[in-house]
C-alpha cells in the first residue's frame, strides 16, 4: 500500500510537470510566433534557423509531364518518377522503388554513396523507359532531390551540407554542395537529367499539401524526428534582403525541432534524456514530442518508479537499457482495449523483463503513455498555431480588421490547410486526436473550421520536388 502511495506521488508530480493547459499552450504559440520573427531578422537570431530554401512557387495542381525524384533522408531512399496529367486528370501513374541503404555506405566515401545512389536510379531509370514505348526517347528529365539533412541552400537546386545526422558520417561531403556529388556520379553513369530542386521533406510535403489544395500554407513531419516550413512573404524574410522572389514570397525550412522556449513544461526526465545524448542542448522540441524520443520519455518514468517503490518488481536489467522502448510499443500499449490490459502486460514483461504487474499497475502504464503523449501532442498543435499567428492566419488580426472593415475582415476567416505527414502522427491515433483536439481549442470554436489539419496525402511526397519552382 504505502509503494502504492509513493508511485501515485511520483505520478502526480509528473502530471503537472507535464501539463499544458491552454493558458501555457498560448504562451507557446506567442513564443514560437516571436522566435520566427528572430530567425528571419538575422543569421544566428534564434534557435529557430528558419532557413531559405529559394523555394518562391508552389505547384498547384495544373501541371503536366513526367517528373523523377529522389528520396534520400533516413535508412531507406526512394527513386520515383510520377506522370502528371493537368488540372483534370492530377497524377496519372507512379511508380516508386525503395531500398535500404547498405549500412556501411553511411559512413563511406561521397562516391560510394552516390554511385550507389545514381546505378539505382539509372536502373529504375531504364526499366521504366523499356516498358513504355510511348514515353520514347525520353527527353531530358528533370529529377528533384530531396535531402533531409541539414543543408544551407544556395540556389533553388544547391545547396552545402551544414552537418550530418541520423547515423550518416561522410567527412568529404561536409561544407561541399550536395547536388555536385549527384550530378558527377550521374555522369558516370551516363544520366542526362538535369537535377532541377534540392529540398528538404518538410517542403516536399508542402509541395504535395498545395498540389492538392491550394490553401495549404505550411507543413509539419511529426516521425522519428519533427520539422516544419511554410510559405513566408519576401519582406518578412528580412535576413534576405536582396533575393527578389517572382512570387513576393518563399517557402522557409523552420527547423523547428530546435525551437526553445522557457513555457514549455519539462520535467526531470527530459532533463535526463537531453543530458545523456549525443547532442545535448539541441533539438529541445524535438525531444518532447517526436518518435525517437516519447518511449524513452516513458522508460525514464517507469525506471524511476521501479527504483523508489517496489510496484515493479525488483529491477529489471532491460528496464535500464536506453531507447529500449520504442515508441510503437508505446503506442501498443496505450491503445490496448482489453479489459485486463492484457497487451500492456505483455509488452511490459516481453521488452522491459517485468513481469506479473497488477492490473493498477498496469493503467499506471497507460496512464503515464498518455500523459507523455497529450504533452507531445499539445506541444506541437501549439507550434502549428505558431506558424499561423506569425502569416496572420490564428485570427488575432480580428481586432484590426474589425476596424479596417476592408478586404481584411474576409482575410480573417480564410481557410487554411496544414499538411501533416509522418510516421507518429499518421499511425499514433491517440497523438493525432489529442494534437488535432489541442489545436481547435487553442483557436477557439469561431476559427477552429477554418483550419484543417490534412494527412495522408495520398502519395509519396517527394515527387513534388521539382514542380513549378523553376
Ligand atoms: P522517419 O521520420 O524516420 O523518416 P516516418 O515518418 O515513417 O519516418 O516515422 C517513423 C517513426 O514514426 C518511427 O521512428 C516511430 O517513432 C514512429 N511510429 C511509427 N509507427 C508508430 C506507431 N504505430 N505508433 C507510434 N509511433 C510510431
Amino acid at each position: 500500500e504505502e509503494c502504492l502511495e509513493e508511485v501515485e506521488l511520483l505520478e502526480e508530480e509528473l502530471e503537472e510537470a507535464c501539463g499544458t493547459p491552454v493558458s501555457r499552450l498560448k504562451q507557446v504559440v506567442d513564443a514560437m510566433a516571436v522566435e520566427m520573427h528572430a530567425g528571419l531578422a538575422s543569421e544566428g537570431g534564434s534557435k529557430l534557423k528558419m532557413l531559405l530554401t529559394f523555394v518562391d512557387k508552389l505547384p498547384i495542381g495544373s501541371e503536366k509531364g513526367i517528373y523523377y525524384a529522389l528520396d534520400l533522408g533516413g535508412t531507406n531512399f526512394r527513386v520515383l518518377r510520377v506522370q502528371l496529367g493537368g488540372r483534370r486528370s492530377g497524377i496519372v501513374r507512379q511508380d516508386v522503388e525503395r531500398k535500404p541503404i547498405p549500412e556501411h555506405l553511411m559512413t563511406s566515401s561521397s562516391e560510394d554513396l552516390f554511385d550507389f545512389i545514381a546505378t539505382s536510379l539509372k536502373e529504375f531509370f531504364d526499366q521504366e523507359n523499356d516498358k513504355d514505348s510511348d514515353i520514347s526517347p525520353a527527353p531530358r528529365r528533370e529529377l528533384g532531390f530531396t535531402f533531409s539533412f541539414p543543408v544551407k541552400q544556395t540556389s533553388v537546386s544547391s545547396g552545402i551540407l551544414m552537418k550530418w545526422t541520423k547515423g550518416f558520417s561522410i567527412q568529404d561531403m561536409v561544407g561541399n554542395d550536395v547536388c555536385e556529388f549527384l550530378h558527377q556520379a550521374m555522369s558516370r553513369q551516363g544520366l542526362d537529367m538535369h537535377i532541377a530542386a534540392l529540398v528538404n521533406d518538410t517542403v516536399g510535403t508542402l509541395a504535395l499539401g498545395h498540389y492538392n489544395d491550394e490553401d495549404t500554407v505550411a507543413a509539419v513531419i511529426i516521425g522519428t524526428g519533427t520539422n516544419a516550413c511554410y510559405f513566408e512573404r519576401a519582406d518578412a524574410i528580412i535576413k534576405s534582403q536582396g533575393f527578389p522572389t517572382s512570387s513576393g514570397g518563399m517557402v522557409v525550412n523552420m527547423e523547428w525541432g530546435n525551437f526553445w522556449s522557457s513555457h514549455l513544461p519539462r520535467t526531470s526526465y527530459d532533463i535526463e534524456l537531453d543530458a545523456e545524448s549525443p547532442n545535448p542542448n539541441d533539438q529541445g522540441f524535438e525531444k518532447m514530442i517526436s518518435g525517437m524520443y516519447l518511449g524513452e520519455i516513458v522508460r525514464r518514468v517507469i525506471l524511476r518508479m521501479s527504483k523508489e517503490s517496489d510496484v515493479f518488481g525488483p529491477i529489471s536489467s532491460n528496464l535500464c537499457k536506453a531507447f529500449i522502448l520504442r515508441t510503437p510499443l508505446m503506442s501498443t500499449m496505450h491503445e490496448d482495449e482489453s479489459p485486463e490490459l492484457e497487451v500492456v502486460a505483455r509488452i511490459l514483461d516481453e521488452v522491459l523483463g517485468i513481469s506479473d504487474v497488477p492490473l493498477k499497475v498496469r493503467k499506471l502504464v497507460v496512464n503515464i503513455c498518455d500523459v507523455v503523449t497529450r504533452r507531445a501532442a499539445r506541444l506541437a498543435a501549439a507550434g502549428i498555431v505558431g506558424i499561423l499567428k506569425k502569416i496572420g492566419r490564428d485570427g488575432s488580426g480580428a481586432v484590426a480588421s474589425s476596424r479596417a472593415k476592408g478586404p481584411s475582415s474576409s482575410n480573417r476567416l480564410r481557410r487554411t490547410v496544414v499538411a501533416v505527414e509522418g510516421g507518429l502522427y499518421s499511425n499514433y491515433r491517440m497523438f493525432r486526436e489529442y494534437l488535432n483536439d489541442a489545436v481547435a481549442e487553442i483557436l477557439g470554436e469561431e476559427l477552429a473550421p477554418y483550419v484543417i489539419l490534412k494527412d495522408r496525402l495520398s502519395i509519396s511526397w517527394p515527387l513534388f520536388l521539382k514542380l513549378n519552382i523553376l
